[in-house]
């Protein structure tokens, strides 16, 4: 009985496509002591989201979290 949840479906019948977001490229790694690639890593499940965390490709050090919001990961049902 909820628009919301309607449009919610929706998006959750769309494929995963979760690379288009994650467009960080690069973020200051205090070890390198430069801007770094990274690469994304699922660190938490939240009951509203996702917790990534973004680890330098050089050092493997942790240089900052993302958190994406579970709009588009549907779960009703609970
Ligand atoms: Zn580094």
């Amino acid at each position: 009985m909820s628009d919301v949840v309607s449009m919610r479906f929706n998006y959750g019948n769309e494929a995963p496509r979760q690379f288009e977001d994650f467009s960080a490229t690069a973020l200051y790694c205090p070890k390198c002591k430069q801007a770094m690639p990274v690469r994304e890593r699922l660190l938490l499940i939240l009951p509203d989201g996702e917790l990534y965390e973004y680890l330098c490709q050089n050092c493997g050090s942790s240089v900052g979290t993302k958190k994406v919001s579970g709009s588009s990961r549907v779960r009703i049902g609970l």
